[in-house]
């Protein structure tokens, strides 16, 4: 069962939170957004978030993304797919999703426009990069982000906003700061040449200071929203 008023609670005190980060380091609270991650979290919990004015949720699981949208039937939520995506699941993607944030790989690209073609729709996308020193972490090497957004070019029903990552999971801020940091170095790279990528996606519940304080136009929350997952 979902509590709404804890549901709330938390959110006016995240919002609060990402404000005061913002402040801290001397950026404009309205430059930052927050995208609720909704994911194992069931159709009421979503349909509690949108009583209080959420319209963009968070998923990576495309399953999900069909069971909740089915149950919901609201056009005016819009599903984001942040989680490693399958080709397979390009189809669904094409007529659910709003957005991908977990783009990291060419193959991919192909099987969205493909399917996004056939639609007739397009898709915001962003550029997830590998930042994490993990194995089991996704993502594209940075290294071969400029030669990425290159080949994307040849994919129109594909809008490239900007890149997205994972940090390290870490005790040591330094070591977290270090992969927000490498995204936005790696963004004011590319967009020297020639690739507008205004937004960074980067940071979650238990990091997202350091994402802002990095540059983090979007950070992504679940547990501090809708609670912890069994
Ligand atoms: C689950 C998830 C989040 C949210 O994580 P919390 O720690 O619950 O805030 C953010 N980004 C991605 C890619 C996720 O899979």
């Amino acid at each position: 069962m979902i509590d709404a008023t804890q549901l709330a609670a938390n959110w006016t005190t995240v919002r609060r939170r990402v404000d005061e980060a913002c402040r801290a380091v001397g950026r404009d609270p309205a430059e930052v957004s927050v995208l609720p991650v909704s994911k194992t979290f069931g159709p009421d919990a979503v349909r509690v978030a949108v009583a209080l004015g959420l319209r963009r949720f968070g998923e990576n699981k495309v399953q999900e993304i069909r069971d909740k949208a089915a149950a919901l039937a609201d056009d005016s939520i819009e599903w984001v797919v942040i989680g490693h995506l399958q080709t397979n699941k390009a189809r669904d993607v094409a007529r659910l999703a709003s957005e991908v944030q977990s783009l990291d790989r060419l193959e991919l690209a192909e099987a969205l426009h493909h399917r996004l073609q056939i639609e007739g729709r397009t898709l915001d996308v962003l550029v997830q990069v590998k930042t994490a020193r993990e194995e089991t972490k996704y993502g594209l090497p940075g290294a071969e982000l400029a030669a990425f957004l290159e080949r994307l070019r040849a994919f129109p029903t594909l809008h490239v906003r900007g890149l997205m990552t994972l940090a390290t999971l870490s005790e040591d801020a330094g070591e977290v700061r270090s992969c927000f940091r490498q995204l936005r170095e790696l963004r004011n790279r590319c967009a020297a040449a020639g690739h507008d990528l205004p937004r960074l996606s980067m940071g979650m519940s238990a990091d997202f200071p350091l994402a802002i304080a990095e540059g983090a136009t979007e950070v992504r929350i679940g547990t501090a929203i809708f609670g912890s997952r069994s």
